[in-house]
């Protein structure tokens, strides 16, 4: 007899213990720790999901108040014990519950789903009821099968023990299979005397089961590509000549045509840096790097040779960005060096590949991986490197429960791997530049472009002095620029900047701005569905003609929308081919792809999109860069206000001069003087990371802090506020007297989808006793949830909104 443990998915009984159950019996052998069980969970006929992450015989333990597990919803576990232990401290590091961490992991068709079955204990009275069950069987109770009447009275039915409802687990991960042959002759020429001289087809199949002894041979390929004819596989299937079975099928999400490429030849200070890499690679040694190489210096061909030398030393390797920027030009790359031992795991799949790539890098059948945030998880066995590109890029950090931040798990995957991390940006974020500095980080410095084309130039237009001659988008400055580049057939690639809230509806009567009904945030106007929309809360109705306050006509849109600017821009250019790329122009699946394949055949001239259009793109032919409105970030309250719109800049005047055109940028602002924006002009980061670092050591942030964002919401604001009192005093009662609390305060958009938000902020260099109050407040969280109060630890937070 054995005991597993396991964490179980009950919502607001969350415990970090494992409950104990007995194996019974006909699973004592398929069980095994990383497999995902279904086990009851308290009185009732409740099921519930749990993960197997311990096993122990039974030895002298009273197990007679143990329940037994029901049945099991893998084959072979689904996580390793190295993903196990990393759950364990994830779920530390984060203040999470360790559940929240093991399903965080799994590809989403993994992440269970809960259904009301009912089934019926003898024959009911009513006859039509009584046909919609069916007799062994458990029949969803869902209004696809009953009557809201017919539930009632199920319900009812229940209580007299007629009939009996549980919840199951749905289990809609599914492999796809397909039919497969294998050989099971041993002695061919046997065979061969046996088959006619004339049976062709026969003499054709026996070929190749000869050239593929051991393999397990695709049936619909042999017949489609070897020229098999189905008979013979059906003759020799029943002499017993080959055997049939069922082999799981990878969905292939990825259509290109491999064109394979060369590793290019390095410049000097990429070689360095490839050598010095390469060493820690082969050494095996946990070493984290940070390569700090302005736009254009080719971080990315240093990432791919170091690539090849852990391939080379026989391992794997992770390769994370950045999900906007891991464009269908990012993945070719990658795809075109290392052909189908890639794997690319993105949102942009549908659930089924994305457990099909899971799947086959489970299966070892993956070298590489490529791809955002949670593929920092994935079930990789034998790590040579790990990247992440782009390592500023706050998408890297989990908003909801698990909070982690991919930096962190990354370097605990590389310990446990004995591999380094290389991480690359141009404009690195604080915490990591300072890190490099203390010789925390190994500090890899890439100062050249490629091409040994200079850094663009970058000009400033002061806006404030614009806006009277030609309106408040395009100043003077940069409409001649343009003209300039469209008649020498150079691209131009233009950003808004949608960071902060800019745009909303305002009588100019009454002063009236049309706001959400369930948050505190204005709507934005939307012209393609004609309506004002919430960014928050989906919360969407018509343009108003009138305002809704003073009835007046006078109601104006304020700010810019992608879409006015593109409408905007064609007036003014009416022979420019425009295209447009924000989140309305990229929901379809492959619209993204499609616009940028566009420009990059050069079927368009200006290429108009949000700061999705900043990052990783590298298109020879873009020769000018203007940003529209460089500010809408600045002000934000948020102490990384400032950083966020330097690498904004940096990341997408990046975008011009990379091949051997030079390139030019043109910033505008109303904010010429602001240091952030004056140092992008001379692109010196490392002036700016100066600058930035005394700031934040007079305001005490990070990366001279450290910082915890506690937040408590309910739909009842006095409850939220008084919560938010009562975890203040508790803290203050725990923590040292040189951590700084501060707050409670509403949150910057204090509320959303009619919760009031309320925020406490924790800053310390060192406490002891912090991990022990957080934890205690992270456990209690669960009998407010009940009361529908809800608290969220943020550890390192960076979304102060
Ligand atoms: P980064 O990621 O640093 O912005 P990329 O890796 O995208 O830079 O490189 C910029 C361009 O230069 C790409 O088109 C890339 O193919 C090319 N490139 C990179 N390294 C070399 C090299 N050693 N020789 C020639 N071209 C290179
Ligand atoms: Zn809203
Ligand atoms: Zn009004």
């Amino acid at each position: 007899m054995q005991i597993a443990h396991i964490i179980v998915d009950v919502p607001t009984m969350q415990t970090n213990a494992p409950y104990s159950y007995l194996v019974p019996a006909d699973l004592q052998d398929t069980l095994s720790k990383g497999m995902r069980v279904i086990v009851p969970f308290g009185n009732g006929n409740r099921k519930i999901e749990g993960f197997v992450v311990g096993l122990e015989p039974v030895t002298d333990q009273d197990t007679s108040k143990l329940k037994e597990i029901s049945s099991v919803m893998d084959f072979e576990p689904v996580l390793d014990d190295e993903l196990l232990e990393l759950s364990k401290w994830l779920a530390d590091k984060t203040y999470a519950f360790r559940i929240s961490c093991l399903l965080t992991m799994l590809p989403n068709v993994m992440k269970a789903k809960y259904a009301k079955v009912v089934k019926k204990n003898h024959q009911l009275t009513d006859p039509i009821l009584d046909k919609k069950i069916s007799p062994n069987l458990s029949t969803p109770l869902d209004d696809k099968h009953f009557t809201e009447k017919e539930i009632n009275q199920l319900i009812s039915l229940q209580k007299s023990h007629d009939v009996d409802i549980e919840y199951v687990v749905k289990n809609e991960a599914k492999a796809k299979t397909e039919l497969a042959i294998q050989n099971q002759i041993t002695d061919f020429a046997d065979v061969k005397s046996k088959l006619s001289k004339t049976a062709k087809a026969q003499q054709h199949l026996l070929a190749v089961l000869q050239d593929h002894p051991t393999d397990k041979l695709i049936q619909k390929k042999l017949v489609a590509e070897e020229g098999v004819s189905p008979s013979a596989i059906k003759a020799f299937a029943t002499k017993g000549w080959i055997k049939k079975l069922q082999v799981e099928k990878y969905r292939n999400p990825y259509k290109h045509e491999i064109v394979r490429d060369q590793p290019k030849h390095l410049t000097t200070e990429q070689e360095n840096a490839v050598l010095e890499i390469d060493q820690a690679i082969k050494k095996r040694k946990s070493e984290t790097f940070l390569i700090e190489g302005v736009t254009g210096s080719g971080k990315t061909e240093v990432y791919l040779q170091n690539i090849q030398t852990a391939l080379n030393e026989g391992r794997q390797a992770l390769m994370l960005v950045p999900e906007i920027a891991l464009t269908p030009q990012m993945v070719n790359r990658v795809k075109n060096r290392f052909g189908n031992q890639v794997a690319i795991l993105h949102s942009g799949l549908s659930n089924g590949e994305r457990y099909d790539e899971w799947r086959r890098i489970r299966a070892g059948k993956a070298q590489v991986v490529v791809g955002a945030r949670s593929a920092v998880f994935a079930p990789l066995q034998n790590i040579g490197l790990i990247i992440l590109d782009e390592e500023h890029d706050t998408s890297y950090k989990q908003d909801d429960n698990p909070r982690y931040h991919t930096r962190d798990v990354a370097i605990w995957r590389s310990k446990y791997h004995h591999c380094p991390v290389v991480l690359g940006s141009a404009t690195p974020s604080l915490e990591s530049r300072a890190r490099a500095g203390k010789g925390v980080y190994h500090f890899i410095r890439l100062t050249q472009r490629v091409n040994q084309q200079k850094l663009p130039e970058v000009e400033i237009v002061d806006m404030t002095q614009e806006v009277s001659k030609t309106g408040d988008i395009f100043s003077e400055e940069l409409l001649s620029s343009i003209n300039e580049k469209l008649a020498k057939h150079e691209q131009i690639v233009l950003m808004l900047n949608r960071r902060g809230f800019s745009s909303f509806m305002m009588c100019r009567d009454c002063g009236h701005v049309l706001m959400c009904p369930n948050c505190d945030i204005s709507l934005t106007m939307h012209l393609d569905s004609h309506t004002m929309k919430c960014h928050y809360c989906g919360f969407e109705e018509p343009i108003p003609n009138v305002c809704p306050n003073c009835h007046s006509h006078n109601i104006r849109y304020f700010g810019t929308g992608t879409e006015k600017v593109e409408k905007e821009l064609q007036q003014l250019l009416p022979h420019a081919r425009i295209l447009r790329m924000d989140v309305d122009t990229t929901k379809r699946k492959g619209a993204h792809e499609r616009i940028l394949r566009e420009f990059g055949n050069q079927d368009a001239d200006i290429l108009l999109g949000t700061q999705m259009i900043a990052k990783g793109l590298d298109f020879p032919n873009v020769t000018l860069v203007g940003v529209l409105n460089a500010d809408t970030g600045l002000d934000l309250p948020d102490f990384r206000a400032s950083e966020r719109t330097f690498d904004l800049l940096t990341q997408v005047a990046g975008r011009a001069g990379r091949a051997d055109k030079e390139g030019k940028v043109i910033i505008q602002t109303f904010n010429p003087e602001h240091y952030a924006i004056q140092l992008v002009k001379r692109q010196d980061y490392e002036a700016f990371y100066k600058r930035e670092m005394k700031l934040r050591h007079l305001a005490g942030y990070a990366p001279y802090f450290f910082t915890v964002q506690l937040t408590v919401s309910s739909t009842k604001e006095d409850q939220a506020a008084k919560m938010s009192y009562e975890i203040l005093n508790y803290l203050k009662g725990q923590l040292s007297s040189k951590t700084m609390i501060l707050g409670p305060t509403p949150r910057p958009i204090a509320r959303i989808k009619n919760r009031y938000y309320y925020q406490i902020i924790i800053k310390y260099k060192v406490d002891q006793h912090l991990a022990d109050a957080l934890e205690h407040i992270l456990q209690g969280s669960q009998k407010e949830s009940r009361k529908g109060l809800r608290i969220a630890i943020d550890s390192e937070p960076v979304n102060f909104m």
